[in-house]
């Protein structure tokens, strides 16, 4: 009999756990023949998510959860998840019901074919979705597909149903810094795509502001491409092309007319654009370095307070959750 893993990030999800339960059992009770398994993720909630998980182990041991000492962020969620999953088959969704759980019958047909190894939902259109938001995404997904080898779908999300062969492919890649839907098109397998139409989430509000979004896109990048450290060098050199023949331009004047320079206004824009670059190129540089500092210490993904899964200190460092 296969069993199918749900993994499930919370953070302050009261409100929609009741619309998520409910869901989760109609889908749980469509599936002949399969067994489940549900991981619930708390993020160290603020309101009554994590009391609201533990009635749900109370009630029906099939599902566990994983409580940590403070947020950690999704992606560490998905991490401590993918990592705690014994199914078959594991799946991601978000707790808000914007991933439609009954996709889950089709993505694991297509599995069961033995084609694909992974099927992957995404939004066919960003309905619903702040204009600005929706723009910058589709520019993100343009950048990084034209900068980075990973290719990413636009408007893919992170709910899909996986093989236990690409789960242990997506565990054992184990940066702590975690740019997620780069990871899951980094470790390859054959992916079906599947379109759904955009959902708003069910109840309370999204978790991911503008802000966080943008810095998380930054991430991505740098976490999955090198062209921006490749471009600055490029400037740089074109930067000393442009000066090396200015110079030679401003002795051969001084030689030909012997006038004393007059050139404060040329010389103002050459020294402000100089540090101009040299500050963006700094800058970028140093997005690298940080992201090279926070993997070189190494630290744990996250760290566990409570969990329904016996044996469950782990801190995501290495080894098996149980
Ligand atoms: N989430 C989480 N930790 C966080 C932020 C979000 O586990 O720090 C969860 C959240 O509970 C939800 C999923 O990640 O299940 C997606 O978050 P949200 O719906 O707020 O993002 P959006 O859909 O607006 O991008
Ligand atoms: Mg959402």
């Amino acid at each position: 009999m296969d069993k199918i893993t749900l993994i499930i990030p919370c953070y302050n999800e009261q409100s929609a756990i009741p619309f998520l339960k409910k869901e989760l059992y109609k889908v749980m009770e469509g599936f002949e023949g399969v067994e489940f398994e549900v991981i619930l993720v708390d993020n160290c909630s603020e309101d009554d998510t994590l009391s609201m998980m533990k009635e749900l182990h109370r009630e029906d041991p099939r599902f566990q959860y994983i409580s940590f000492s403070r947020n950690f962020g999704k992606d560490s969620s998905m991490y401590a998840g993918l990592k705690a999953s014994t199914g078959d088959y594991v799946t991601i969704m978000d707790a808000d019901l914007q991933d439609p759980p009954e996709l889950l019958h089709e993505m694991y047909e297509a599995l069961k074919t033995g084609e694909y190894d992974c099927a992957a939902a995404y939004r066919a259109d960003r309905k619903g979705e702040p204009w600005l938001r929706s723009v910058l995404a589709e520019r993100f997904y343009k950048l990084i597909n034209k900068i980075s080898d990973a290719e990413m779908v636009s408007g893919a999300r992170d709910f899909r149903l996986m093989t236990r062969q690409m789960v242990d492919a997506v565990v054992s890649l184990e940066e702590s810094e975690r740019f997620t839907k780069g990871i899951f098109s980094w470790v390859g397998f054959r992916t079906k795509w599947i379109p759904f139409e955009n959902r708003e989430r069910v109840a309370g509000k999204t978790k991911l502001p503008m802000r966080s979004a943008f810095s998380y896109a930054l991430r991505g990048i740098v976490a999955f491409s090198t062209a921006p450290l490749v471009l600055t060098s490029i400037l740089g050199m074109g930067i000393c092309v442009f000066a090396f023949f200015y110079t030679i331009f401003v002795i051969i004047r001084q030689l030909v007319s012997h006038e004393a320079v007059p050139g404060y206004p040329s010389l103002m824009c050459v020294l402000l654009f100089g540090f101009g670059i040299t500050f963006l190129v700094l800058g970028i540089i140093g997005q690298y370095l940080a992201q090279m500092y926070l993997e070189v210490k190494h630290r744990p993904k996250y760290i566990v307070r409570e969990s329904s899964l016996a044996g469950d200190k782990d801190d995501g460092r290495q080894g098996a959750v149980r």
